[in-house]
């Protein structure tokens, strides 16, 4: 008899600490957050384990945190203006899309030890992040940063503790060769153990170095925030730097939650934060691949429970990583934002990784994008330098009908540029029509029904 074999999930191991937490955050959540008010009824109780309790509450969309702020999700006795007045907290605009943005409460303290303890997560970073470490970041101002398009800031103008900003510009189309030189020479001078970068825009200045010949100081280690790094970004990047790179996973709400170690797997943050796995169907590549909620801990300004972060990953089968660190979830891949998804023409979901993996074996593309019209109509764009456009049409329409479908209809757009989103990120791809990603989630899984201990 043949049997096919199922993937199934690992067991994940976890320290005393990270139930207590997971404890502490659900009970202060429910008894003292107003925006939890209707999960009361949901609690099976105390006497269930604390897995089962999280898993019968439903998730925390940005909608009900906008609803609720600021004094519905925090704890009664907490005081926005005396925090904001202190000093120790202050209010950020996430750096989501327009129709998503939310405010949040910022606290500094909260963050840098979030994201100290991720460092710990890649021996590279680990090694080189000292605290007091230089750190170099070219990235949107839009996100982190000094904005400044018209005029250019000098260097002194870009610099804050023991960070400099690259770049003062929201547009990296804008870019000059003045520009460009500019970061070269400052990373020359400033010579940082870390160079935090959106792939693209990195990806961006490394075209320009390796079109020209020029040198760069080559930094410890690169590590990519805010956007999802594709295969191009990655090849582009590594012909400049041939150096460690790690990309960290995080949100505004949620702080540091996964690193990738230098073995290339993804730690979750587990002092900092609770991480929930809802599977996909396994059509749509269940039960590795799926949505998480995350839960931050510690963070007496935030009491986000099971956040619904709007990314899917896909979980380590083998459930260990070669270098040998075992707390929390254990990803072989981060697979892009819900807004990335796109549907092949049986109406598979195809996530940006699978996407990604596949274009990315076309030769000399500089950046890409691919728009979905319709259940079968699809968009690509390419920024190319090569003359045989003919060629790369037909290349790329082939392997493009091998993932979406012979009956697929592609159709194929040459651009001297692609420009980010207004947000600052790049959206590599995304559908023009609503897919519900809850509707792609394996019931079996949900944990409605909990066992008692
Ligand atoms: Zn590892």
């Amino acid at each position: 008899m043949i049997r096919e074999l199922q993937p199934t999930i690992p067991k994940w191991k976890f320290s005393q600490d990270y139930h207590s937490r997971s404890l502490q955050a659900l009970d202060t959540a429910l008894a003292q957050v107003a925006v939890y008010k209707s999960w009361k009824s949901l609690d099976p109780g105390t006497s269930y384990p604390i897995d089962a309790r999280f898993a019968a509450m439903p998730a925390l969309t940005k909608k009900d945190i906008r609803e609720h702020f600021p004094q519905g999700i925090l704890p009664r006795d907490q005081d926005i203006n005396q925090g904001l007045a202190s000093g120790e907290i202050e209010l950020v605009d996430s750096s989501g899309a327009v129709d998503d943005k939310i405010t949040n409460i910022w606290n500094q303290k909260w963050w840098d030890a979030s994201e100290k303890a991720s460092w710990k997560l890649n021996s590279y970073i680990d090694k080189v992040a000292t605290g007091d470490h230089r750190e170099a970041i070219l990235v949107n101002p839009r996100n982190v940063g000094f904005i400044s398009d018209n005029i250019d800031l000098p260097i002194e103008k870009r610099r804050l503790a023991r960070f400099l900003y690259l770049n003062e510009k929201t547009n990296p189309l804008s870019w000059s060769s003045t520009h460009m030189d500019r970061m070269i020479e400052e990373l020359n001078a400033f010579q940082p153990a870390v160079l935090e970068a959106n792939p693209s825009y990195l990806a961006r200045l490394c075209r320009y170095i390796a079109a020209n010949n020029k040198k760069v100081f080559q930094p410890g280690i690169i590590v990519f925030t805010y956007e999802y790094p594709a295969n191009f970004h990655y090849r582009q990047i590594h012909q400049v730097f041939p150096i460690p790179m790690a990309s960290s996973y995080g949100t505004t709400e949620t702080g540091y939650v996964f690193m990738q170690c230098e073995e290339g797997k993804f730690h979750q943050n587990s002092k900092f934060c609770r991480v929930e796995f809802q599977p996909l169907k396994p059509k749509h590549g269940g039960p590795l691949v799926g949505r998480i909620l995350v839960t931050p801990f510690q963070n007496p300004w935030s009491y986000i429970v099971r956040f619904d972060v709007g990314d899917l990953v896909c979980l380590e089968e083998s459930g260990k990583c070669p270098c040998g660190r075992s707390s929390g979830l254990i990803l072989s891949s981060i697979n892009g934002r819900k807004a990335n998804l796109t549907l092949t023409c049986t109406g598979r979901l195809v996530t940006l990784f699978e996407m990604d993996n596949t274009i990315s074996v076309l030769e000399g593309v500089d950046e890409y994008n691919l728009v979905q019209i319709d259940s079968r109509t699809y968009e690509l764009h390419l920024v190319s330098k090569r003359l045989d456009k003919q060629h790369l049409s037909e290349e790329a329409r082939g392997i493009l009908k091998k993932l979406y479908g012979e009956n697929a209809n592609i159709l194929i757009a040459y651009e001297s540029a692609i420009a980010p989103e207004s947000s600052g990120k790049y959206l590599i791809s995304r559908a023009l029509f609503p897919i519900e990603l809850e509707n792609y989630l394996d019931v079996r899984y949900l944990g409605k029904k909990s066992v008692r201990s």
